[in-house]
């Protein structure tokens, strides 16, 4: 492997190798001790949990600069990303944890993949999950005060709503009849779904159970190939339930369950309390599902575990209590659909989900509340001022994070365009003073790259330029070349002084070779001549020019700056038109993110009206889950221009 160097390790009774081509040797020096032991504490883990020694002797593992995966497992031989790994000195608490979970995700493909094999594509999905599963529990001890089932319930829920709620939506398991079209089955589905639906089978059978079947499965089919029913096989001899009818909706079927709450009251107390579930396709589906209600009475909060079938839940228990604050049925963090509150919790919590004191229930509310300002349950003023809120009083890091998101999101996407104007100045005053107040790295990070991604006065930007410059300094705050460079980009495309000399001066400052061909390849997509922009959009239509995926992907985000959409819109349906192609030219999750990089800043009413025509006049043989996949990008823009343009 030509020009890598290798690091080399002991941990226990294994070496370990690391291949890299970083040439920053602090930066190298500072992740090694991480990297390698949360290698060796994953390997430990699952030779414990599986009871199967790890089958490969020798484990070495490279960093690619541009990967277009965040890690690919081969047995005995990891491939990662190599910015997934090695991580600078203003990472977020997401991206160390982010780390742990993609080594712990890579290492349990060992196992799950490559000891035990899918045998067809089917069932793909299936190392995927187990790995996934498995990386949420083996990251647990390398993080000992982290809130773990806060953690699940953010790594998984938000991302699977994403494609769960759209008319695109597919099942977790999906026949396929054409291997050219295997890319189409990996999505958030599979990686962020699939460990809910494990969660809830898990919670089905049993702890010690679940981990039995698993034994058992990698066992019999060790060095072979094993399908989904087999397992579901192994563990329905282990316990009571039945599993083969339950595992056809969650595992067969697209879409999730509307969950609705319904709450009577009689001179302030509770006179019934009904927790229901109904298909909003109106096929009669019924979701079968463990859950955790958790009702908040003068802040103080209890919860009733349940399970909810088809038939309503009256919960007696609660009957002749005073009012409560809130009912959240979706309290567990476990529980899956979209979850519609009574007008009364909503309202409690949109004036109130900061108060809450409980972490887990804070997060859970967050997301269930930006779940119903999409389906327009909650005005987007109203959320709006509530995350201006959290940005401020949110305390648990893990949930910040996810406001911070939100907040972005809402203010570029949702927020119309006089409403944003009206939104700047604030906006960005509160997310510097956090910027100047937060005392952990992790967290001051977080707000200058949420302050970063907002940022659109100038006064604001005149502050970011002189960052950029290095004439100002942020606190404690170490920033690295990518920070620079990320820095010159918004200033490049929002910034009053010269672009072109922003680039040239940052261009300057790279050294690393990788990271300079990046800047050159990216850099027309940041030029101010939109004639500059529009060639280096025809140029993409040469697979050459997209064969660096994720320099590919940062520049479609460049050319669709929000700023910049009423020009970029030109691009929209040409690129719809080229993901045909791309399917058959690019790596397995380049189309879907080609579409998210595309659409994911556009809401103008217009271009929807004109992407939903594109997609009515597609031939009726045009590939049908390259369809989904289109519709799952196309839902946020439909969103976005009725929420933003009311
Ligand atoms: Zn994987």
């Amino acid at each position: 492997m030509g020009g890598f160097q290798i690091e080399e390790a002991e941990r226990g009774v294994r070496t370990f190798r690391m291949f890299h081509r970083e040439t920053d040797t602090a930066k190298v020096a500072r992740n090694l001790d991480a990297v390698f032991d949360l290698h060796a504490t994953a390997l430990d883990w699952l030779e414990d949990y599986t009871q199967i020694e790890y089958p490969y002797g020798k484990f070495d593992f490279v960093l690619l600069p541009p990967f277009q995966y965040g890690g690919m497992e081969h047995p005995g031989s990891i491939f990662y990303r190599q910015q997934s790994l090695l991580l600078d000195e203003s990472a977020t608490q997401n991206q160390i944890i982010g780390r742990a979970s993609l080594i712990a995700h890579e290492t349990s493909h060992q196992w799950f993949g490559d000891l035990v094999t899918m045998a067809w594509f089917d069932d793909v999905w299936t190392k995927e999950v187990f790995a996934n599963f498995m990386a949420a529990k083996i990251v647990q001890p390398s993080f000992p005060d982290l809130n773990h089932d806060l953690r699940f319930f953010l790594a998984h829920h938000n991302t699977a709503y994403g494609v769960d709620r759209t008319p695109g939506a597919n099942a977790v398991r999906q026949p396929l009849e054409n291997l050219r079209e295997a890319g189409t089955l990996y999505g958030a589905i599979i990686y962020q779904k699939a460990p809910i639906v494990m969660r809830q089978l898990e919670l089905l059978v049993g702890e010690e159970t679940f981990r039995d079947g698993m034994r058992e499965y990698l066992t019999e089919f060790a060095h072979s190939n094993a399908t989904w029913p087999d397992l579901i096989a192994i563990l329905d001899d282990l316990s009571d339930e039945d599993l083969a009818d339950w595992s056809r909706v969650w595992v067969e079927e697209p879409g999730r369950p509307t969950v609705s709450t319904e709450l009577t009251l009689a001179d302030g107390r509770v006179t019934e309390l009904r927790i229901s579930q109904s298909d909003p396709a109106g096929e009669g589906r019924v979701w079968p599902q463990t859950m955790e209600i958790t009702l908040s009475a003068g802040g103080t909060l209890s919860t009733l575990p349940v399970h909810l079938d088809g038939e309503p839940l009256l919960l007696g228990d609660w009957v002749g209590r005073d009012a409560p604050d809130f009912v959240l049925p979706n309290g567990g963090g476990f529980e899956y659909g979209h979850f519609h509150l009574d007008a009364g919790s909503r309202q409690h919590l949109i004036e109130t989900l900061p108060e809450i004191t409980d972490a887990k229930t804070r997060g859970i509310a967050w997301v269930t509340l930006w779940d119903a300002v999409l389906e327009r349950e909650v005005a987007v003023g109203d959320w709006y001022a509530l995350l201006l809120r959290g940005a401020v009083e949110e305390e648990d890091e893990q949930s910040l994070q996810r406001v911070l998101g939100y907040l972005g999101s809402t203010f570029w996407g949702y927020l119309s365009e006089d409403e944003r104007a009206v939104q700047a100045t604030s906006t960005e005053e509160i997310l510097w003073g956090q910027v100047e107040q937060a005392t952990v790295t992790t967290r001051q990070s977080s707000y200058f790259n949420a302050w970063r991604n907002v940022v659109s006065t100038p006064t604001g930007l005149a502050r970011l330029h002189r960052i950029w410059e290095q004439v100002d300094s942020v606190g404690g705050m170490k920033f690295s070349v990518e920070d620079y460079t990320s820095m010159a980009t918004t200033l490049a495309i929002l910034g009053e002084g010269d672009a072109e000399e922003i680039l040239d001066r940052q261009f300057e400052r790279i050294e690393n070779p990788d990271r300079r061909a990046r800047f050159l390849f990216v850099r027309p997509a940041l030029s101010a001549d939109p004639a500059v922009r529009e060639a280096f959009f025809e140029g993409l239509s040469d697979p050459e020019n997209r064969a660096r995926e994720p320099w590919v992907l940062a520049a479609l985000g460049y050319l669709h700056h929000p700023t910049r959409t009423s020009h970029s819109q030109r691009f929209v349906i040409p690129s719809l038109e080229m993901v045909e192609e791309i399917q058959r030219t690019g790596d397995i999750f380049f189309p879907q993110r080609w579409l998210g990089s595309t659409l994911g800043s556009h809401n103008d009413p217009a271009l929807a009206a004109a992407v939903k025509e594109w997609l009515d006049a597609l031939p009726d043989d045009y590939p049908h889950r390259l369809r989904g996949k289109i519709l799952q990008s196309t839902d946020g823009l439909d969103r976005a221009a009725r929420i933003g343009n009311p």
